[in-house]
């Protein structure tokens, strides 16, 4: 609400697929969340619901098809994660650099799900995946440390210290994993430090 004070005319976009299944996206979200901001004195010129935002072909093609509505937004409100809200704005920024765009969600982390309000957090794109070292189970997100070679001394009957004792530790996950797969010799191989240098700002994949 602080971002959107001093507009009035808005468009909505939600996005139709991560956001969708998290349920702060998704048609059901956009909804609610364009008749919270009409009781609040906004006018909603339209609501569109983008597969998947991130795509800037797809939203492009899409923002094309509501148009006359997005050049007379104040502004467009973006149900989507912080990849969605900056694919829209690059895609929109062409024509129409005047408009911002602001976003109605936060994003937490890259995650996996079971069902819907749980997700847990899986993955920082680290860019040196170690993975197919211990045994599919991220160190980088299960160990509160992001160790890289074993347990600290702070687990205890293996659940980890950092935030008493509640969560598993990642390394004793990963060693009974390892064990199971008959790996065992993974545990004890020594990592070099993680070079964070690959997951630096602006990192592109060029493959094409
Ligand atoms: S090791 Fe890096 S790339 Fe692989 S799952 Fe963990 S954070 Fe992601
Ligand atoms: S107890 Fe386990 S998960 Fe917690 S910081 Fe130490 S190694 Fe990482």
């Amino acid at each position: 609400m602080e971002a959107l004070s001093g507009h009035k005319k808005l468009v909505l976009v939600s996005c139709g697929m991560c956001a969708a299944k998290c349920q702060t996206g998704g048609t059901e979200e956009a909804k609610a969340m364009a008749e919270k901001l009409i009781n609040e004195g906004f006018e909603i010129l339209s609501t569109i619901v983008i597969e998947e935002p991130c795509d800037m072909r797809i939203s492009r093609v899409d923002l094309r098809r509501i148009e006359d509505s997005v050049k007379e937004a104040d502004a467009l409100l973006s149900l989507a994660c912080g990849l969605g809200a900056q694919s829209i704005t690059e895609v929109l920024s062409k024509n129409y650099p005047h408009i911002p765009v602001y976003v109605g969600t936060n994003t937490e982390f890259m995650g996996m799900t079971e069902r819907i309000g749980r997700f847990y957090m899986r993955c920082r794109g680290c860019g040196s995946c170690l993975l197919n070292e211990t045994g599919g189970i991220c160190p980088i997100t299960t160990c509160a440390k992001s160790l890289l070679n074993g347990p600290c001394g702070g687990q205890i009957d293996g659940k980890c210290e950092v935030g008493d004792y509640k969560n598993p530790c990642g390394w004793i996950q990963i060693y009974e994993r390892l064990k199971q797969l008959g790996k065992l010799d993974l545990f004890s191989k020594l990592r070099t430090s993680l070079s964070w240098q690959e997951s630096g700002h602006q990192r592109e994949v060029v493959w094409r």
